[in-house]
């Protein structure tokens, strides 16, 4: 089976494996874990921000953001497209009672004067803006990237008005790679920084939330509530530690594994358009009388599977279990179609 539904289908590697059998745990809840404690403190100094906090997925990290950053009747500032409103079970109304407002984007991103429009006046009729959200890579704008410019200017447009800025950065290390890109310049642009160990990092659970000491702190009580303490969480923390020791630079091999199919695919009549594919993810409309329903049976008979996004969209996502047999033989099926 070849499984390109989502980059979190990865299971963990025989090394990845070891290093979680041989790591020392305690109980995190009591800040015991040698290997949680090592993994915070690890993606704090690779960012250069002063703390972070283990969460067991990525919407906790993202919900846990947005509950620090505001207050309940605040309004978030984030695109149509956002994991954080779409993805997330409605999580913004639900744990912060925050509202939202929604932009629309250029594939997932935002520019800064589409965030100063959308910041509500100092008026007691209107929500307080208080939060704005990016996404980094977008996964419904095709696994797009910012120019680190763009965030520049969203930044001012922040300190500007007194906003906080979160980045949903699930896939942040392919934006980094694709990009050539560091992570101290994210760390020094945004207040708080999701990322996602489970997805293209091959961890099989995991997120950190990132931040000042103070912010993490308030982090660390909210994660309590929500139910995320978990106890002798240092066997995921060991696999983080060794995805983020030995799994960033291959990410390059996922996005050239992406524009090989996204080539493969230009090639089809039954593609409508594809979204130009900057990192690990292939994003295609199909014409009809074909349908992205049919497309996805079609190939399942080939024992390749992929994710129907919409009744006309199809996405592939590359990761490190798919090999370079895999993606030959995925384009053969597609050339054949
Ligand atoms: C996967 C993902 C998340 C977090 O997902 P979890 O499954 O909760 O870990 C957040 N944002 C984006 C853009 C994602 O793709």
């Amino acid at each position: 089976m070849i499984d390109y539904r989502s980059d979190t289908v990865t299971k963990p590697s025989a090394p990845m494996l070891d290093a979680m059998m041989n790591a020392k745990i305690g109980d995190d809840v009591y800040g015991e874990d040698p290997s949680v404690n090592e993994l915070e403190q690890t993606a704090a100094q690779m960012f250069g921000m002063e703390a972070s906090l283990f969460c067991p997925s990525g919407t906790m990290t993202n919900q846990i953001g947005i509950k620090c950053h505001t207050q309940p009747g605040d309004e978030v500032i984030c695109d149509v497209t956002s994991h954080i409103y779409q993805y997330e079970g409605g999580g913004i109304a639900f744990n912060s009672g925050a509202s939202v407002k929604l932009l629309q984007g250029n594939r997932g991103r935002v520019a800064a004067a589409q965030i100063a429009d959308g910041i509500n006046p100092d008026d007691v009729h209107k929500a307080h803006s208080s939060l704005v959200s990016l996404e980094n890579t977008s996964n419904r704008g095709g696994g797009s990237c910012y120019e680190l410019k763009d965030i520049e200017e969203i930044r001012q447009v922040c300190d500007q008005n007194h906003l906080k800025l979160h980045l949903d950065g699930a896939r942040l290390f392919n934006a980094l790679v694709a990009k050539n890109q560091s992570p101290e310049a994210y760390g020094n642009l945004f207040d708080s920084i999701s990322i996602c160990l489970s997805k293209g990092l091959g961890s099989p659970v995991g997120s950190l939330l990132l931040g000042n000491t103070e912010f993490i702190k308030k982090a660390r009580r909210i994660r309590k509530v929500f139910g995320g303490g978990m106890r002798q969480a240092g066997f995921l923390a060991a696999a983080g530690l060794y995805a983020l020791r030995n799994n960033i630079q291959r990410l390059q091999k996922d996005h050239e594994h992406a524009a090989q199919l996204e080539a493969a695919l230009k090639e089809k009549s039954f593609v409508q358009d594809i979204l130009p594919v900057e990192t690990n993810i292939v994003i295609f409309s199909i014409k009809p009388p074909f349908t992205a329903q049919a497309l996805v049976q079609k190939l399942k008979e080939h024992d390749i599977w992929v994710h129907e996004m919409t009744p006309t969209q199809v996405r592939l996502v590359t990761h490190l279990d798919i090999t370079e047999a895999m993606v030959e033989k995925t384009i053969t099926t597609i050339k054949n179609l």
